[in-house]
């Protein structure tokens, strides 16, 4: 019975969660409300107040504001932007939350040389935010579960002996096979939406390859960084890619200043 319940419950889940990324237009299943994102967002925030030591040092938090609120525009969404800087230097990290709050970690101002490379990383992690990411994988871990389950049921009903091996093999399949390449693809939807962003923003995108080589060589591929993030190599290739585009966006945006 439970299986049938089950098995009835996954195309409803898909047919009620569909969005779309913007940007690539990818088609998205997301299974949580607004409401229950930001209430993630603030949640997440609770946490870092209480564990992370924030910055008012104007050295980091004045181009953090500056280049912020110029994406934060460029988006064309009405969020509460507000931008933070957390003191740590061993960490070359930034993040936003669904609640448009970013942090920046001063561990990244090593590799930072000007505003556009700022605005690299940025943009890329208010693209995560904005491409709702954060929800996407737990209504991807979710439904994950739910087929897991259903598996499980199905092969319980066949045979008990090896029940316990199939389902830590689902377990580890569906964590190798479904979530990883899902943050993968993130990131390289979050470094497509983030270059758009950054022209629009009219930070100069081809600073976006001259920060991602040099902090790949440096940084010996990000410590923390890089650990759900596509190699270097093809991360650089995919954003000369699309550099031709961000580069004609970058000729007619009107949010600040071009470099001629
Ligand atoms: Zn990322």
């Amino acid at each position: 019975m439970k299986r049938h319940i089950l098995l009835w419950l996954i195309p409803l889940l898909l047919l009620i969660g569909c969005a779309k990324a913007p940007v690539t237009g990818r088609t998205q299943i997301i299974m949580l409300s607004p409401e229950q994102e930001m209430a993630l967002g603030f949640q997440t925030e609770k946490e870092i107040f209480k564990t992370e030591k924030i910055t008012n040092d104007p050295r980091y938090l004045l181009p953090t504001k500056r280049v912020g609120h110029r994406i934060a525009k460029a988006t064309g969404l009405d969020l509460d932007w507000k931008f933070y800087v957390i003191e740590n230097d061993k960490i070359p990290n930034a993040f936003c939350l669904a609640n448009g709050h970013v942090f920046v970690y001063t561990g990244l101002f090593k590799y930072i040389d000007n505003d556009d490379q700022l605005a690299t990383v940025m943009s890329h992690e208010i693209a995560h935010a904005i491409a709702h990411h954060v929800a996407e994988r737990v209504s991807v871990t979710q439904i994950t579960s739910v087929a897991t389950a259903v598996a499980s049921e199905v092969i319980r009903a066949k045979t008990s002996q090896y029940q316990a091996l199939y389902e830590a093999a689902l377990g580890i399949g569906s964590q190798v096979g479904v979530i990883l390449p899902y943050s993968r693809m993130q990131e390289s939807e979050a470094d497509h939406i983030g270059l758009i962003l950054m022209a629009e923003a009219c930070y100069d995108p081809r600073e976006a390859l001259t920060f991602w080589e040099k902090f790949a060589k440096t940084s010996k591929g990000g410590i923390v960084y890089f650990s759900t993030h596509p190699s270097s190599s093809q991360r650089i290739e995919q954003l000369k890619r699309l550099m031709p585009e961000a580069i004609k966006r970058y000729n007619v945006c009107h949010l600040g200043d071009r470099v001629e």
